[in-house]
């Protein structure tokens, strides 16, 4: 039986690509051993290396004034890695709360130095999960930099306009990175962890712009400095090898596909087919503002609770994994990464028809 899942991370992989390292699991590029097994110093490792960041590199169309780093430690070592390596002492930072990742973020950041949090959440008129508007989020006129999440996992609700400031944007895109094309000029940072849109868990890509490197001989632990990952091109310690070279394999596959451009449309297809039948039932609903709702998440709710457990089971029977919403938010949630095919939504959609009608 086929089935798809729809796990918020870490999250289902291009088929394609699972079955190529399959094939090249036991004997990668003929050397009687697997790409898990070989030295991150060793040519081979170092060119495909090299040839994955080439290839992230063209898929964003990231500036040479940009370094690109393939970290360990996912999203909550950069929650640490970028006050760390950003923030001299005395210095204070905006972070923008749009929901659960950017609040934890906060909560890291307050460790090392003088965040300002501005909630931006609120309820809109019809009383849905919404944001403020952008020309009133109340930007700190001495920050060294304004952090956001743009696509906020939990809550299936995102963003798409970034503050506007002269300040340096610095954005978590763990669940948003390579689903559609961004101007990477706009950022002084953004960070992903790979489980979602990248690859497998244990790699972290930062991509940085130079100027913003700490100083040489600060106190930052070494996995997280910027600027010693840099100047060791990611390999001042082993990084994670295997999710790196399966990220290569990603990249790869996401250019076969036709890039970012193509991720978009297909990102944006598959979302409005699963809210456009969610909005026209009278049985399951979403709770996020239409302006801020998430092409890669989407938390949906039964009209009756009691019917979550049946509505899950019967779904993994169907081939239909991981639906279940996330513990703070309850009901369903479906995420929609570049990886999950537009059968795969049609098959939801069908499912989720046929429940309706007989529990409806
Ligand atoms: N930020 C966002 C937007 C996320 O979705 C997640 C994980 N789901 C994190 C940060 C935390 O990532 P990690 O578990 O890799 O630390």
């Amino acid at each position: 039986m086929t089935s798809f899942n729809f796990c918020a991370g870490p999250a289902m992989l291009p088929v394609a690509v699972m079955q190529q390292a399959q094939q090249e699991l036991l004997n990668w590029q003929q050397q009687g051993c697997s790409v898990m097994e070989i030295s991150h110093r060793s040519d081979s490792f170092i060119a495909m290396a090299a040839q994955a960041e080439q290839d992230f590199r063209d898929l964003l169309t990231i500036p040479d004034n940009y370094k690109v780093l393939f970290m360990h430690g996912g999203g909550r070592g950069q929650f640490s890695a970028v006050p760390l390596n950003l923030l001299q002492p005395g210095q204070s930072a905006d972070y923008l709360i749009s929901g659960a990742w950017s609040k934890s973020a906060v909560a890291e950041a307050k460790k090392y130095g003088n965040i300002n949090a501005l909630d931006i959440r609120c309820q809109s008129d019809l009383g849905l999960r919404s944001l403020v508007a952008p020309e009133d989020w109340t930007l700190s006129s001495d920050a060294s930099y304004v952090h956001c999440c743009p696509n906020e996992t939990v809550d299936g609700l995102e963003f798409t306009s970034l503050p506007t400031t002269d300040k340096t944007i610095v954005a978590d895109l763990s669940s948003t990175i390579l689903s559609r094309p961004i101007d990477i000029n706009r950022y002084g940072v953004i960070y992903a962890g790979a489980q979602k849109n990248i690859g497998p868990s244990g790699l972290t890509l930062a991509i940085v712009r130079e100027d913003l490197l700490p100083a040489a001989n600060n106190t930052i632990p070494s996995v997280l400095d910027y600027r010693l990952a840099a100047e060791n091109d990611s390999m001042y310690n082993t990084p994670p090898t295997f999710a790196w070279y399966l990220a290569g394999l990603v990249f790869k596959w996401l250019k076969q596909q036709g890039g970012v451009t193509e991720m978009a449309t297909r990102n944006q297809a598959k979302s409005s087919l699963l809210y456009d039948f969610i909005d026209k039932s009278d049985f399951y609903h979403n709770d996020v503002d239409l302006a801020y709702r998430s092409w890669m998440n989407v938390p949906f709710f039964l009209a009756d609770d009691r019917l979550n457990d049946a509505f899950l089971d019967q779904a993994e029977h169907h081939g239909l994994l991981a639906l279940k919403g996330h513990r703070m938010v309850g009901g369903m949630r479906a995420s929609l990464y570049n990886a999950m095919p537009i059968e795969g939504v049609q098959m939801l959609v069908s499912f989720m028809q046929e429940f309706e009608r007989v529990n409806g």
